[in-house]
């Protein structure tokens, strides 16, 4: 089976093509760097099957960035037949620079001239066939959102791969005194077959010249004894280079190649009418305003907030029945009738009466209750994603991340793990520091990102918000997210004081132009994350909460025996029927487990049933809101009487506002889930690294859950 490779800068559309070719969707992110890892699909043509690769978006091909790696040595390896380079025209000359690089390597290439619909608005008009005629390679206008030109470009492709049309570009060319060396030097290659015919000897050639260490590496390995007169030489024509240039040999041949990229555009673009200002410069002149840009990236993730709750668990605006419901309370009234209806089970078989409706429907239910709220949150960060903002917070939050030891480029880490709003994930955002060059940044990004809001602590924060800050919803998560960042900032800035010390390396951020988002688009990117939330809570969720539950229950307590200890729920003499419950609870394995750790957490104002949660959080966090379901049902005595989790968790003594909140900022910040610890160690390389994030994160968690709690109960915040 033929095999294309899509190559193309961050944000030139490569993946919106991709989907466009192969049918399949996934997620299309506006900011550069989301595709860490390549991903394949298949193309139909004629009853001919094809498979596409969508490489990672790079602006270059040096072997800088673990990116750039993968996207070269696909090319070179030969592990496509054609690379099918994405190009944004209305960014045309620095999509060029990768371009030339792509023909320098001597792959067949069709060149996808994208956002041709952007460029024109901007005023720009191409000559697609000039283009091609100057490249010598087929050119094909396209609109990758909207899949204008898909069809033509398969096409083309199909047939370039038949070998109908040239597609073999034309030699770079990088002015006469760097070209004659470029040619002594490609000489000297080709009478060396295993690197001349097989990488192309001009590619190595002016490799050596950019003094590319992997490069180097494969002539040591593959020219045998050639390989150090092949070096020396390499050496004599970089010096040959520099004398006469006066200036560092890989500056030059840079220079060169967009020399070659402005001399291109000058050929086949003419501009419109006057140089206008453009709609997204005059917006960014606001949004990315020093002053300002901050003041409107908190407006907006407040109105994100707002919205959210208003939509999802503030506005009754579902008739059901009886009268008018939120979304979220739907779903909540649906899984209590379903407990409710659980009851006659009880007498006959108190077992599976305890394992369905505590463990199943208390725990799981709860989980699924905020579907409607993760769903609302997703769908506005998908917005914001898809219109361009998310380049400009990155823009705006560059200087506020390097005053503490971040690098600009950690900012899209930390986005993926939640760091606009709340929901996202730290897993991918973990494996998105791949597109850092330097270890140290990418260390550091690493062990902040998971502080962030991700999508498994939303449903944590809305259940105890709902309980404890009912009339604060939006202005507690505006809270908890600022809060996020804080404490990310801080630890960064400690870790690159102190731990893992080293110059930064600057970054240039791209600003790509503001697109409006496509609603269809949008509904599909947010019910695939809903979805994948969806199944977490059916499979992984219900197996921990299902084991739990176990441990909750077992070793039963004696229904004769008396209590063993005193417990603060169970201070009266009788024995009441709430008291035994408790007491079974406390009497269980994780109730024991619970217990002993209650010396240490009680000053952060975690009681043993917290702990259980906490404990299961670990696993993932959405099991910290199944958990305390579990356990609020497992100590409820009032069978039949519906009550969601939230009003359950208000009307428990034990519980009060400030627990909740020194509770919600635990779950911040302490260990990340078991899932991102694995990937945290596959993407460090060591074990250590992982040990140390969770280490770490709990012990500053527990710092700040007991300054709170302390603090609070000193202010007489307590009982609230
Ligand atoms: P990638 O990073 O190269 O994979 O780029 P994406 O496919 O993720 O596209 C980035 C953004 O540009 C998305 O919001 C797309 O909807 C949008 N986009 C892609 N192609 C075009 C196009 O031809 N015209 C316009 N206006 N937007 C596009
Ligand atoms: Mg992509």
């Amino acid at each position: 089976m033929a095999v294309i490779a899509i190559a193309g800068n961050p944000n030139a559309g490569k993946t919106s093509l991709f989907n466009h070719l192969t049918g399949t969707t996934q997620s299309v992110g506006n900011y550069p760097g989301v595709t860490v890892e390549c991903k394949e699909g298949i193309a139909r043509y004629d009853g001919r099957r094809i498979r596409v690769v969508d490489l990672p978006g790079t602006y270059s091909l040096t072997a800088y960035s673990q990116e750039e790696l993968v996207a070269r040595n696909f090319i070179i390896e030969n592990g496509s037949d054609l690379v099918v380079d994405v190009v944004d025209a209305s960014n045309l000359e620095r999509n060029l620079y990768l371009a030339i690089q792509i023909m320098e390597m001597g792959a067949p290439l069709v060149l996808a001239l994208n956002m041709v619909d952007v460029a024109k608005r901007r005023g720009f008009n191409l000559d697609h066939e000039k283009l091609s005629e100057l490249l010598g390679i087929p050119v094909v206008p396209t609109v990758g959102n909207r899949g204008t030109g898909v069809k033509e470009l398969l096409r083309q492709c199909v047939e370039a791969i038949d070998g109908q049309v040239p597609v073999l570009p034309r030699p770079v060319t990088y002015g006469h005194e760097v070209d004659d060396v470029v040619d002594t030097l490609a000489e000297t290659l080709e009478a060396v077959p295993e690197l001349g015919a097989r990488y192309g000897p001009r590619w190595i050639a002016v490799k050596l010249l950019e003094e590319d260490a992997e490069v180097e590496k494969l002539v040591r390995e593959l020219a045998g004894e050639e390989a150090e007169s092949i070096l020396e030489a390499a050496r004599q024509a970089i010096y040959a280079i520099e004398r006469h240039c006066g200036d560092a040999c890989s500056t030059v041949i840079a220079e060169r190649r967009y020399g070659y990229a402005a001399g291109i555009m000058q050929e086949c673009m003419t501009l419109t009418g006057e140089a206008r200002q453009l709609a997204t410069d005059r917006i960014d002149t606001v949004v990315c305003n020093r002053f300002l840009g901050p003041v409107i990236l908190v407006a907006v993730v407040a109105a994100l907030f707002f919205a959210v709750f208003r939509i999802s668990t503030e506005w009754a605006w579902i008739p059901w029945l009886d009268g008018w419901y939120s979304p979220v309370e739907w779903v909540e009234w649906q899984f209590e009738q379903l407990r409710a209806a659980t009851d006659g089970l009880e007498p006959g078989a108190p077992m599976l009466h305890s394992l369905l409706s505590d463990a199943l429907i208390a725990g799981v239910g709860g989980v699924l209750s905020f579907v409607p709220l993760i769903f609302t949150m997703f769908f506005f960060i998908s917005a914001l994603e898809d219109s361009g903002y998310i380049a400009r917070v990155a823009f705006i939050l560059d200087r506020v991340l390097q005053t503490f030891g971040l690098q600009g480029k950690s900012i899209l880490a930390m986005i993926v793990s939640g760091g606009l709003g709340a929901g996202g994930c730290a897993v991918p955002g973990v494996m998105a520091t791949r597109t850092l060059r330097e270890e140290k940044d990418r260390l550091i990004t690493m062990l902040v990102a998971p502080f962030m809001n991700c999508g498994a602590k939303l449903p944590v924060y809305a259940m105890l918000i709902a309980a404890f800050f009912p009339q604060h919803r939006a202005r507690m998560m505006l809270l908890l997210w600022a809060f996020s960042w804080v404490v990310a900032l801080c630890a960064a800035w400690v870790l690159r004081k102190f731990v893992i010390r080293g110059e930064q390396t600057p970054f240039v951020m791209e600003l790509p132009p503001y697109h409006m988002p496509i609603l269809r688009s949008l509904f599909l990117h947010t019910w695939e994350r809903t979805w994948v939330y969806i199944k977490k809570a059916g499979t992984i969720i219900l197996a921990i909460n299902v084991l739990l539950w176990a441990l909750m229950y077992f070793p039963r307590f004696p229904e004769t025996a008396q209590p063993e200890v005193s417990l603060q729920t169970a201070e009266a003499p009788a024995a009441t029927e709430a008291e035994r419950a408790a007491q079974a609870l406390a009497h269980s394995f994780a109730g024991r487990f619970g217990r002993t750790l209650e010396p240490v957490t009680q000053y952060a104002g975690f009681d043993w049933r917290t702990n259980i949660a906490l404990v299961g959080g670990f696993m993932a966090k959405e099991v910290i809101v199944g958990t305390l379901g579990t356990v609020l049902a497992m100590g409820d005595v009032s069978p039949g009487q519906a009550e969601s989790l939230s009003g359950r968790l208000a009307q428990d003594p034990a519980w009060d506002s400030l627990k909740a909140f020194a509770l919600m900022v635990f779950v911040m910040v302490y260990a990340p889930c078991f899932v991102c610890i694995a990937v945290i160690r596959r993407e460090s390389g060591s074990w250590a690294w992982a040990v140390f994030s969770t280490v770490y994160s709990t012990a500053i968690a527990f710092v700040l859950a007991v300054l709170i709690y302390q603090g609070g109960s000193l202010l007489g915040l307590g009982g609230l």
